[in-house]
């Protein structure tokens, strides 16, 4: 059964407690990192939740689920896209996201650009990039990410914000502070370079945020430590 409001109120309470916590280790102003809820294999009513606590967004990581679930709820929120993104489904993402946070190719870019434009917008997006080198991860190589932040900003109907990665699964939790520290060190040199802010660095989750804050993270996407786990344990 998922979880009643006031339970959705709790958690998010904690959550954000966490994340001021984190942000006053790291001397950073709580008002720099973004809180975007990850309603993934949750009813349509967690975005209703997420919209009445005053959370400005969520994520969806499979296109028609987001737009399935947007389409049975009025909830005033901003839906992304945080999962993979395959080609055929790039122009539904497009009409139907606010932000899509999974670009990882040209390929793609081309592909949301036009149809961005078919639908008369400018999509927000984000590049992801693969800062763990995580054979189990989408998202560009670090050394391909130049070329893709070139034909992202080329692009009329995209608007690049920023950049988004996943920590690879690990039991040292060194290894997600590097991959973090890892992506904000290649935002810094690409804004440097190419004069575009690239204000966005959307990394860290349910288990990681402490640490991906403290490398500098402007919007954490936490899933579980909001709704509780997406499957009944086993
Ligand atoms: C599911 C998901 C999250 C949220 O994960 P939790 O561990 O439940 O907080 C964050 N980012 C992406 C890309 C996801 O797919």
């Amino acid at each position: 059964m998922f979880i009643t409001y006031e339970e959705f109120c709790r958690r998010a309470d904690v959550v954000r407690a966490d994340i001021a916590a984190a942000c006053g280790a790291a001397d950073r102003d709580p008002q720099e990192v973004g809180l975007l809820a990850v309603t993934k294999n949750h009813p349509a009513a967690a975005a209703e939740y997420a919209a009445r606590y005053g959370l400005p967004a969520v994520g969806e990581n499979r296109v028609q689920e987001g737009v399935d679930k947007r389409a049975q709820t009025t909830a005033e929120v901003r839906w992304e896209l945080i999962g993979h993104l395959q080609s055929n489904k790039a122009k539904l993402a497009a009409a139907h996201f606010d932000r899509v946070q999974s670009v990882d190719s040209e390929k793609l870019l081309l592909l949301l650009d036009r149809s961005a434009g078919e639908v008369g917008k400018i999509l927000p997006v984000l590049l992801q990039i693969n800062a763990g080198r995580d054979p189990a991860k989408f998202g560009a190589e670090l050394e391909d990410a130049p070329r893709l932040l070139d034909a992202a900003l080329a692009r009329s109907h995209l608007r690049v914000e920023g950049l988004m990665t996943i920590a690879p699964l690990s039991d040292d939790s060194t290894v997600a502070t590097r991959t973090f520290t890892t992506l904000r060190e290649l935002r810094d040199r690409l804004a440097g370079e190419t004069g575009a802010p690239l204000r966005e660095l959307s990394m860290g989750m349910s288990g990681d945020f402490a640490a991906a804050i403290a490398a500098g993270s402007t919007l954490v996407r936490v899933g579980t430590a909001l709704y509780g786990a997406r499957e009944p344990a086993a």
